[in-house]
């Protein structure tokens, strides 16, 4: 797998160039087009555990795990055998099922902000549920987000937004109405004076403060002992709320989220990516006397054709059971840190200047020498050097984000032996940048 010889890319080339002229950039998802690492991406053709196959036969050591769910690995035996099941009887409802008690049943039991939930189909729909929410809860239409935190892509989120836009060089997105983003007001990451001054400056206007209580859309960016307490105490005293977006997060760090993690609990949490255990799914939750205000229990209208989809319950019914498994984030938490400690440790050996870190089965790393505490010091990156990483591992038969600003993730599935492998390549990549 070491060897580059035989790579070869044919089938891919053909497929994307086809794609090309049937979908705007040939994908479905901008980052999928590798615009910011260069080159062309794969075509994949499928996936188990901790690989990928694409449509040449090539097979690659996968640390994008679909952007999170594939925490178990991909086509986990669990998994395909319940949806095997749950297929028979068949894809959609409209109504509702026992599969989305079951579920939420877990989600409430394992995070601690959550007392009732609501199921949609992505993260993105989430955040913006959720944003409505604070709103009709508060009576207020401020919002405080972070810049290089993303919240999925509906108009008031697409301020400062991370990985996605920064990739393409976007400030901000044409399409997206001034009036629509006037009151997103934003502050650099693990700064609470740049907070305070926002709340001092819009007194009782400020619905809340959201944000990713660890940082995956700009890089991997863990946030500062006493950022997230202190934004709790801000919130509260400012009778504001404060909702973790734990779409990358959730079920990911910890089994109950960063808010597990680090013991600060927010009022409302949005979810996504591994409670869908690989289908469409989103989730946002919280307190009881602000989740009563959605419709039809209140007034807040929010609702889906597909949501709490049989399918995608079950996927993440049995997700979730795998990872209940003790020691399951120990186990992601050690490959994880292998991994990292061991790209920074070559990364340093073969002269490159290097920051970076990881949290149970999340990591990233910067080819900048500073310390990473926000989305501007994460722009420090060489991101033309993480390019040449970045193609230089995929002929390797390593599948890393093909982004500078993106997260990566490990799985279950991935071994030790996995593991020496990538840095056995990395070592290659590292000495020819
Ligand atoms: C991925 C992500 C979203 C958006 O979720 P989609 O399912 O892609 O719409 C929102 N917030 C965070 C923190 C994410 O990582």
């Amino acid at each position: 797998m070491v060897s580059t010889t035989s790579f070869t890319t044919t089938k891919s080339e053909e497929i994307f160039t086809a794609a090309q002229k049937l979908m705007p950039g040939g994908v479905s998802s901008p980052v999928r087009a590798f615009k910011s690492v260069g080159g062309q991406p794969i075509v994949f053709d499928h996936v188990k555990g901790a690989y990928i196959w694409d449509v040449d036969g090539n097979e690659y050591i996968d640390y994008v795990g679909t952007w999170g769910p594939a925490i178990c690995g991909h086509a986990h035996p669990n998994v395909i055998a319940a949806l095997h099941e749950a297929l028979e009887k068949g894809t959609s409802f409209g109504a509702p099922s026992l599969q989305e008690n079951l579920l939420a049943q877990m989600v409430i039991d394992a995070v601690p902000s959550i007392e009732m939930v609501r199921f949609v189909n992505s993260g993105t729909e989430a955040c913006m549920s959720v944003l409505r929410l604070m709103r009709a809860f508060t009576n207020r239409e401020k919002i405080i987000k972070f810049e290089g935190c993303y919240h999925g892509h509906a108009d008031m989120f697409l301020v400062k937004a991370g990985s996605g836009v920064a990739t393409l060089g976007l400030p901000d997105s044409p399409g997206v109405p001034k009036t629509t983003t006037s009151n997103t007001l934003t502050a650099p990451y693990n700064d609470l004076e740049a907070v305070k001054a926002l709340f001092e400056e819009n007194p009782d206007q400020i619905a809340g403060v959201i944000l990713e209580p660890v940082v995956g859309n700009a890089g991997f960016i863990p946030p500062d002992a006493g950022f997230l307490e202190g934004l709790r105490e801000i919130t509260k005293e400012h009778k504001a709320l404060l909702v973790f977006d734990e779409v990358m997060t959730g079920f990911r760090i910890a089994y109950g989220g960063a808010q597990e993690k680090f013991g600060v609990t927010p009022d409302l949490t949005t979810l996504g990516k591994v409670i869908g255990g690989g289908l469409p799914v989103g989730a946002y939750g919280g307190r009881k006397d602000i989740m009563a205000l959605v419709a039809p229990s209140g007034p807040m209208y929010q609702a889906g054709t597909l949501s709490g989809n049989p399918l995608a319950m079950t996927a993440g019914i049995k997700t979730l059971e795998l990872l209940q498994k003790p020691g399951t984030y120990d186990y992601l938490d050690r490959v994880t840190k292998k991994l990292t400690q061991g790209l920074l440790s070559l990364a340093k050996e073969a002269g490159h200047a290097v920051y970076g870190g990881s949290i149970s089965g999340m990591f990233g790393f910067f080819f900048t020498g500073e310390t990473v505490h926000n989305y501007e010091d994460a722009k420090k990156s060489d991101v033309a050097k993480f390019g040449r990483f970045h193609r230089g591992m995929l002929e390797r038969g390593v599948y890393l984000a093909p982004s500078q600003f993106e997260a990566g993730f490990t799985s279950l599935a991935h071994t030790d032996e996995d593991i020496d492998k990538t840095l056995e390549a990395a070592k290659e990549v590292f000495s020819s940048l």
